[in-house]
C-alpha cells in the first residue's frame, strides 16, 4: 500500500483535521486564548477559571482538573491558520466580485 495522501475530499478544517474541537465548551464561542485541560478538553482562559472557581472538574467529561490548565498552543495555531485562510478565502471572494464591477479608480 503506498502511503500518498490524496486531497480529492473536501477541505477539511484545520480543527477537524486534528481532532481538536470548534468552540468552547462552555460558551459555546470561538476560543478565546485556549487551555487545554489534563483530560485534553478545550476551553477559553476565562471560561475555564470561571467554571473552575464554581466547580472544580471538567465541564466536558467530569474529571477533575486540579485547576491545571496549560495553553493550548497547538489549537491556538490552527484557530490563526484558519482564520488566515478564511481571511484569504473571503478577500478572494471579494476580489472575484471586483472584477465584475470594474469601476474602482486606481488613483
Ligand atoms: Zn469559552
Ligand atoms: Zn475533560
Amino acid at each position: 500500500m503506498g502511503d500518498e495522501e490524496q486531497q480529492q475530499e473536501e477541505e477539511k478544517d484545520e480543527l477537524e483535521a486534528a481532532g481538536l474541537p470548534f468552540a468552547c465548551h462552555i460558551c459555546r464561542g470561538d476560543f478565546n486564548r485556549p487551555v487545554v485541560t489534563k483530560c485534553e478538553h478545550y476551553f477559553c482562559e476565562k471560561c475555564a477559571l470561571q467554571r473552575y472557581a464554581k466547580n472544580t472538574k471538567c465541564a466536558v467529561c467530569d474529571a477533575q482538573t486540579h485547576g491545571i490548565f496549560k495553553p493550548a498552543t497547538k489549537l491556538q495555531e490552527l484557530l490563526q491558520v484558519r482564520a488566515a485562510r478564511l481571511a484569504a478565502e473571503a478577500k478572494e471572494q471579494q476580489e472575484q466580485q471586483g472584477e465584475i464591477q470594474d469601476d474602482n479608480d486606481e488613483q
